[in-house]
């Protein structure tokens, strides 16, 4: 539409006195009424030859009659121009602060249809701007805002003996499903969880959702019923039915995580329950727990900790606060140190922190392969002076054992033969160890890590063995030269006597695959000797030698050596 002309209005609208619309009006009408009548009445006592005196008087009452007639048409005008006025200040009102409007929809002319559209048009805007602040789009369900509001003002008038839970329920696989069967899975997904969340929660309590893959629920008297038992125990059962992708044949499952906070215990505002929720949410991320995660002070504290690591593990990789400690190993046959095992130490200024600390935290944040390569850049530098100062007869023998995440076996590794390259170091003078959990995923990059270690003439060994899930036939599939027998099997030696029998066969059955084995933990004499009778190959533990920095640990080889 083309912006109309309003050459008069504009006009108008310059003169200072006349700011107003009505204002404009009543001018226009008073000069209209004014103007002709009183130019006629001069015209005619002039032409009619009246005394001054009385033309003067003639005037004034004319012109106090006009004023009057004036008055009452301007006073009819004001009226008539009230729908303008109202519809005006309706429009003016929506924009602040988005008011209800009520004004009259019956009339029919066009001051009638004026008020009746601006009524309707904007109480139409209004409910369409709520919907789309406070509902989500894709489920219908109310959002984050909405819930975060609502469930404030239960909290507000919550009496002593109310009680609710805030639970939050995760769904775990939906960046895949948009990788695999497109963005119509997710939202099919998103659309059945959410109707599934709506159907059990009836109109018991509110429904929402908070994020891309997260609902909430909030269910008064939580524990009340046999259902919410349930919930906690197994949150799967609520997505059991699966659901099938538009237009495809597939069938999905839903897979979720659970967490749930307690009102008043766990927060005492909205936000700070929600806080604490997803803190327990968060916290199930790191766990096999199959129930869901309740939230408690104690998971609070573990998670500001982990944060704080988190954030000043790459700092510490700067400042130099991470060493390489060797743990010496004998060969039993030789009665010799071959080998060592570099282990990480963080020696922070308030002390030390254990790798089983920062390990973890390392690999879910991907810390880990930044440190896993300073790791075996300085354990290659230790390794070497080693080399220079071991005995002739150990020289060409002496190895390092360096221990790598699962997670970096399930990316690329080359990395590794690019330091043993740099440091200027044949292949045997690395062992590779990694616990049996790296089986529990397979996947093309482990095989091409394994089989590109083998080539290269590296030994692989298994740590921590017997404490995996995973079936022994990897022991026949993978490149394994050495299996390392958890210490929790060497820590009953050798008195407890279903122990020995497992340590025994262990050795026994590495023996008949051409394995070595190392035994972990060993910490008695007589753990030792049980060990040399078996016939394992060599022994790691505190008996022997623990773990020690750099410098001790030079010493004892040459003084052992
Ligand atoms: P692991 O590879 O099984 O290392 C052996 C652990 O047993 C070491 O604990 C060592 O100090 C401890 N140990 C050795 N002998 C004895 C003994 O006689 N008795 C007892 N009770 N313990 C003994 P540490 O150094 O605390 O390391 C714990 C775990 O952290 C390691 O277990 C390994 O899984 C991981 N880790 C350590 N360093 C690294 C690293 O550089 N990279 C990676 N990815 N993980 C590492
Ligand atoms: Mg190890
Ligand atoms: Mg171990």
């Amino acid at each position: 539409m083309q912006t109309p002309v309003m050459r008069l209005y504009a006009a108008l609208s310059r003169l200072p006195l006349f700011k107003s619309y009505r204002s404009k009006i009543m001018l226009v009408a008073f000069l209209g009424t004014h103007v002709p009548l009183l130019t006629l009445l001069f015209w005619f006592l002039l032409s009619q030859n009246v005394a001054s005196s009385e033309m003067i008087r003639v005037l004034l009452i004319a012109l106090v009659a006009t004023l009057v007639g004036t008055l009452a048409t301007l006073m009819v005008l004001n009226a008539l121009l009230r729908p303008i006025l109202v519809s005006s200040r309706a429009l003016r009102g929506f924009l602040k602060d988005r008011s209800k409007v009520a004004l009259p929809t019956h009339f029919t002319d066009e001051a009638g249809t004026l008020m009746a559209d601006t009524t309707v048009t904007l109480n139409r805007l209004r409910e369409s701007m709520e919907q789309m602040e406070n509902f989500d789009p894709q489920t219908g369900l109310p959002n984050r805002s909405l819930f975060v509001s609502r469930l404030q003002r239960t909290m507000d008038e919550a009496s002593e003996s109310d009680t609710f839970a805030l639970v939050l329920v995760e769904l775990s696989r939906l960046a895949e499903w948009n990788v695999t069967y497109g963005n119509r899975a997710v939202a099919e997904a998103l659309k059945y969880a959410g109707s599934s969340l709506e159907k059990r929660m009836s109109d018991r309590g509110l429904v929402a959702r908070m994020n891309e893959s997260t609902f909430a629920l909030q269910i008064p008297d939580f524990g009340s019923r046999r259902e919410d038992a349930l919930m906690a125990e197994d949150p799967g059962q609520m997505f059991s039915e699966p659901f099938r992708i538009p237009g495809g044949s597939e069938s999905l499952h839903i897979e979720s995580r659970t967490a749930v906070a307690l009102f008043p215990g766990d927060g005492r505002s909205a936000e700070e329950l929600m806080t604490n929720a997803s803190a327990a949410l968060h916290d199930t991320r790191n766990s096999a727990q199959s129930g869901a995660r309740f939230y408690s002070r104690e998971m609070q504290h573990r998670i500001e900790k982990r944060i704080s690591l988190e954030q000043s593990m790459r700092k510490a990789l700067r400042d130099g606060e991470f060493r390489v400690y060797l743990q010496p190993r004998l060969d039993l046959k030789r009665n010799e140190v071959l080998s060592a095992e570099a282990l990480i130490r963080w020696v922070r200024p308030d002390g030390l922190v254990s790798p089983a600390d920062f390990i973890p935290v390392a690999e879910s944040n991907g810390f880990i392969h930044d440190l896993g390569r300073w790791i075996l850049k300085d354990s290659f530098r230790i390794l070497k002076s080693w080399i220079r100062v071991a005995p002739a007869s150990q020289k060409d023998e002496v190895k390092i054992s360096v221990n790598f995440s699962p997670h970096q076996f399930w990316g690329k590794m080359d990395w590794v033969l690019e330091e043993l390259g740099n440091a200027d170091l044949p292949g045997f003078r690395l062992e590779v160890e990694v616990t049996e959990s790296v089986f529990l995923s397979p996947s093309d990059s482990l095989n091409e890590n394994m089989s590109m270690f083998q080539k290269a003439g590296l030994s692989i060994a298994l740590d921590d063995f017997g404490t995996g899930y995973s079936s022994l036939s990897y022991l026949r599939d993978f490149p394994v030269d050495r299996i390392k027998i958890d210490r929790s099997f060497i820590h009953a030696l050798p008195e407890d006597g279903s122990g020995s029998a497992i340590v025994g066969s262990v050795i026994d059955l590495a023996g008949a695959l051409n394995i070595a084995t190392t035994a972990e933990g060993v910490e008695t004499a007589e753990q030792l000797s049980f060990l040399r009778q078996h016939a394992c190959d060599e022994i790691q533990g505190f008996f022997f030698a623990r773990p020690m920095p750099e410098a001790d640990f030079l010493e004892f080889v040459q003084v052992a050596g």
